[in-house]
């Protein structure tokens, strides 16, 4: 039997940030994961995310706010660059809303006019929309390097981490958990389960019922010579939006529009999505190169409303919070599921 006070399943970057947080307050941590950290099968890989403090609610402006200062502060204890700031542009269906929060929330950002935009960044066609939102400290965040500097700094810490290791059972008594992975048992006081995708028939397993449907999105990424441009939403049905991808160029994107999935299974990009993204991008980036470099794929976790679940059964904790807009919150999830693994 392998002790510590919490096992944290799943080590894509909600498991990190979880881990490193626990850490820092002086639990003995183990964090286990099915494949090798930086995967390509989950929600987590990839060069770039967007960060944007932009959201039609005031609590998730709060949070992004909450978040980017616990994106500078990783920053600073790591000496990782994170977080590149790019401002952020959004256009389309509800952008008023956009605005109100900002305004409520005491955020910098300006309303301009669509054919302005073109000179302040000469790299995005917005002419047709009458007005478009550009928001200061809106950019990217660096995925990869996120999750590799949070595992890193968790282990520094202290944390076991057993790649390879797939959990195949948890069972709750009066001490806490029995986590069986790998041909081992770890036991512990508690166990996060930040499992993404893979975490709905995992968590039926210990008889907790969490109502996700997972998507495979497709994302494709252009050739982009210029500086790098803002990060952009048009938000619509489904909301396109592209970002830098350092090396790249932009990857481009459609929000929720992916067919549901079985995380077991290898994914296919979906050659239609990348017609649409390369169209869209020759419109809106006339300086990319359309014909795109790459194409991917990569899991959404979805709740019915869009919104996380955070929340403790037991000796439980369930993170699972993608709804494809998780990211940027990592370090702030990862703080609020190590509150909830203390109690
Ligand atoms: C295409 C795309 C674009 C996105 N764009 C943005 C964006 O611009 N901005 C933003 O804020 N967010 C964005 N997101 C959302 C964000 O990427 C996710 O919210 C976040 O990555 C979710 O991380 P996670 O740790 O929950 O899941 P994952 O990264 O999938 O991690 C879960 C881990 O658990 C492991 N695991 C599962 N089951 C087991 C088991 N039984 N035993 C051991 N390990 C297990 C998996 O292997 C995996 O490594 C995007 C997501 C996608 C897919």
């Amino acid at each position: 039997m392998i002790e510590s006070d919490v096992v944290v399943i799943g080590a894509g970057v909600m498991g990190a940030a979880t881990a490193r947080e626990l850490v820092g307050t002086g639990a003995s941590v183990t964090l286990l994961e099915q494949f090798r950290v930086g995967h390509h099968r989950g929600s987590s890989h990839g060069r770039s995310r967007i960060f944007r403090l932009s959201y039609p609610d005031p609590m998730y402006v709060a949070m992004a706010q909450e978040s980017l200062a616990l994106w500078c502060r990783a920053e600073e204890q790591t000496g990782a660059t994170l977080l590149t700031v790019t401002g952020g542009l959004d256009a389309g269906e509800g952008i008023e809303a956009n605005a109100e929060a900002l305004r409520q929330c005491g955020v910098d950002f300006r309303m301009i006019r669509g054919g302005e935009a073109a000179d302040h960044w000469p790299q995005v066609n917005l002419r047709d929309h009458s007005t478009v939102l550009f928001q200061y400290d809106a950019g990217i965040i660096h995925a990869e390097r996120a999750v590799e500097t949070f595992v890193a700094s968790a282990v520094e810490g202290g944390a076991k981490l057993y790649e390879e290791t797939r959990v195949d059972g948890m069972e709750q008594d009066e001490n806490g958990v029995v986590v069986s992975a790998g041909g081992h048992a770890f036991r512990a006081a508690v166990a996060v389960v930040t499992a993404g995708a893979w975490s709905r028939p995992l968590l039926a397993r210990a008889g907790i019922e969490l109502d996700v449907v997972p998507t495979r999105e497709t994302v494709a990424y252009f050739s982009l010579h210029e500086p790098s441009p803002p990060t952009l939403v048009e938000w619509g049905a489904p909301a396109v939006y592209a970002l830098p991808s350092p090396g790249h160029g932009i990857k481009a994107g459609e929000h929720v529009a992916g067919p549901a999935a079985d995380p077991e299974l290898d994914g296919e990009v979906d050659q239609g999505a990348v017609e649409r993204l390369s169209f869209w991008v020759r419109d809106r980036f006339p300086s990319a190169n359309p014909f795109p470099i790459d194409a991917e794929t990569c899991l959404y976790t979805n709740t019915h409303d869009q919104h996380f679940v955070l929340e403790r059964h037991g000796n439980i904790v369930v993170g699972s919070p993608c709804s494809g807009h998780g990211f940027k919150f990592a370090p702030l999830i990862g703080r609020r599921l190590a509150a909830l693994a203390a109690g």
